[in-house]
């Protein structure tokens, strides 16, 4: 048996950094991107050291016409051996079609807030956590990993604070259903390291057999400084996306997700081993811009890495 890709790495310093802009980010886009260009620009994460990528969502494709090529895009891809594709599969109808392709790991969904869970997923809380099994089900018949989602973690844009005991009813839901990997999704970035360390602190101590990941958006520009207290209370896996690509279906104009190659160089620049080479992520970055037709919000991809150097006399001074 392989070991679970989610089991804790014996090197407290390993941090997974989960590539989702192609699911995340593009679900927000209106530029349709051709789907051999989508295999493209996971193929080049994949050689950047990118393990683990969330690549899509079996989603309906009326709903969210950008990722109605997701089988092709999962099966599209030239894999590595340490290679990991995720998808969000939040309906049976999903699970089905990812059943028919080679994804490794099938997200179930759930958000913490009951307005939000009816708003995305047209159902109550309880609905959702009871379709959980036939999904799960499903899935593992096709030998493809159940891992659990919940959306809005930190705070609801509907209804505000979320309650702690919601959280982990649902994350109860996932463990007897035997899940051992929940992301915590800031789904609108209302997280702030406060409410990061209390939420992850509960679940944690209750739940201390499960890995928990961090999936954070940058709307309010603090993605990285609750990344940072993520790392401080022990979380290894966070989802982030190729020049902070995506956006708030609430805030026109605000940021997507954490910026992939922003977090790589705030874990190496920490001591942290990730296996993504900057310069090559930065080049994804860059890639995905191509294919967009617009520039990306990640800053590491314009200033360069730290000790990138510029010619003294090719600048000029200015004063102050
Ligand atoms: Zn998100």
């Amino acid at each position: 048996m392989t070991p679970s890709p989610f089991a804790q790495a014996a090197d407290d310093r390993r941090v997974e950094v989960v590539e989702v802009g192609t699911r995340d980010g593009l679900q927000i886009e209106q530029t349709i991107v051709p789907t051999a260009r989508k295999i493209e620009i996971v193929n080049a994460m994949l050689a950047s050291g990118i393990r683990q990528i969330e690549v899509t969502s079996f989603v309906s494709p009326k709903a969210v016409p950008q990722l109605a090529d997701a089988a092709e895009v999962i099966d599209g891809v030239e894999r590595r051996p340490d290679t990991y594709l995720m998808a969000l599969t939040p309906n049976l109808r999903g699970a089905d079609r990812a059943a028919a392709t080679s994804l490794d790991g099938g997200v179930l969904l759930c958000s913490a807030s009951e307005t939000h869970n009816r708003k995305n997923l047209n159902r109550s809380i309880d609905a959702s956590i009871e379709g959980f099994a036939a999904v799960a089900d499903r899935l593992r018949a096709a030998d493809i990993d159940v891992l659990g989602g919940m959306a809005v973690v930190f705070g609801c844009p509907f209804e505000g604070e979320v309650d702690l005991a919601d959280v982990l009813r649902i994350a109860q839901a996932y463990v007897d259903l035997g899940v051992d990997h929940i992301t915590l999704g800031d789904t609108t970035g209302m997280a702030t390291p406060a409410n990061i360390r209390r939420v992850v602190r509960a679940l944690k101590s209750r739940f201390p057999q499960v890995e928990f990941s961090l999936h954070l958006h940058n709307t309010r520009g603090i993605g990285l400084a609750n990344a940072l207290v993520g790392l401080e209370e022990g979380i290894r896996r966070f989802d982030a996306s190729v020049g902070g690509l995506g956006g708030c279906p609430f805030a026109a104009g605000a940021t997507g997700n954490i910026c992939t190659e922003d977090l790589v160089f705030l874990l190496q620049e920490s001591g942290y081993e990730t296996g993504i080479d900057l310069g090559s992520a930065i080049e994804v970055a860059h890639a995905m811009e191509r294919a967009l037709g617009k520039p990306l919000a990640g800053q590491v991809m314009r200033a360069g890495p730290r000790l990138q150097l510029h010619a003294a006399d090719a600048v000029r001074t200015a004063a102050g």
